[in-house]
């Protein structure tokens, strides 16, 4: 049985819909930002704290729990900038106590949401495993503490564990049964996407004078199934002895601007935005692009689903929201 921790949220509730498919399943979810509706009926439900010991005593100690994969997390770098105590609160703090309990309970297989932020501003075009963390906002900070727990639990512990960076993830299920949905919404597609529902007035682009071609942030948009996949295959390597201790960039190599994202949208939707340009936002690298290659020669993962694909599954889950 697989503990998902986090998995009402964007990203756990689509991995948990692939996963039901091979493993028995518990997902663990405060509901703080996640939704129950997403959660797939196939997995049992625990609506608790990851920092409440006494809610994973009682897990662990219900169900036979072989790994652990933890989403659970805030991820915005603007709030975690005005208030670094939520971001290591919740991401460091709580996450000990998940680690703690898990140790515990001789726990052995962990799998870790982390994030492009633990680069910062990176000096090189492709962003590899190799290229210096240096994080500039609390959320960068909070995630890397967690990865350096992690190096330390698996000397000290016999932890195995796989960390998964992720670049920009984006997308909806095909379905259409589950997709992105925050409050508020500050994420790029979301915000373009109801923008041309008519459910907000204009998209801000933030900063046209970067040093780019046209000006605008580049960022590596990879859809939230190619994640969830990649997720399946750490699971694997994990369960079967394979890995014991690796970091992983999760990206799709490929850079598109602000603008090109809005055209994009334009293209698949046959609408046409409402677009200002704003001023930079605080913390915005100019340009964050993975290379993924470790993570393909090592578990043969590759995204398989372009921007236009990202777009046409986010639209077909905004025009029919359910959550
Ligand atoms: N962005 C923008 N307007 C918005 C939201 C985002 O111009 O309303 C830009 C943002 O500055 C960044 C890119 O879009 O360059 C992606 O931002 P998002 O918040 O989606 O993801 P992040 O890269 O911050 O994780």
């Amino acid at each position: 049985m697989i503990l998902v921790v986090g998995g009402a949220g964007y990203i756990g509730s689509h991995l948990v819909k692939e996963l039901v498919e091979k493993e028995e399943v518990v997902v663990l979810d405060n509901l703080s930002t996640g939704h129950r509706e997403s959660v797939d009926s196939r997995a049992i439900f625990v609506k608790g704290d990851l920092g409440n010991e006494e809610d994973l005593d009682m897990i662990f100690k219900s169900y036979p729990i072989k790994a652990v994969m933890h989403f659970a997390a805030n991820s915005l770098v603007g709030e975690s900038v005005t208030d670094p105590l939520k971001y290591y609160e919740n991401n460091v703090a709580a996450t000990l106590t998940l680690l703690k309990v898990m140790t515990k309970f001789k726990v052995k297989n962990f799998i870790f949401s982390s994030t492009a932020a633990a680069y910062g501003i990176p000096t090189v075009e492709m962003i590899d495993e190799t290229t210096p963390t240096a994080p500039i906002n609390p959320y960068g900070h909070s995630k890397l503490m967690v990865e350096q727990i992690l190096a330390d639990f698996s000397k000290a512990y016999g932890l195995h564990y796989v960390v998964l960076r992720y670049f920009n993830a984006a997308g909806a299920h095909e379905s259409g049964v589950i997709g992105e949905s925050h409050d508020p919404e500050t994420h790029l597609i979301p915000i373009i996407l109801q923008q041309l529902l008519g459910q907000r007035e204009k998209i801000s682009v933030f900063g046209s004078d970067y040093d780019t071609k046209d000006g605008t942030c580049i960022r590596d948009y990879i859809h939230v199934t190619d994640l969830a996949a990649a997720h399946i295959l750490a699971l694997e390597a994990l369960l079967e002895g394979k890995k014991t201790a690796e970091v992983y960039n999760l990206g799709n190599g490929l850079g598109f601007s602000v603008k090109e994202v809005i055209e994009t949208c334009e293209k698949v939707t046959g609408k046409q935005a409402n677009v200002e340009m704003a001023d930079r936002r605080a913390g915005d690298p100019a340009r964050l692009v993975a290379s993924s290659a470790k993570i393909d020669s090592e578990l043969g993962w590759k995204a398989q689903r372009n921007l236009e694909k990202i777009i046409v599954d986010a639209w077909n889950w905004h025009q029919n929201q359910r959550y």
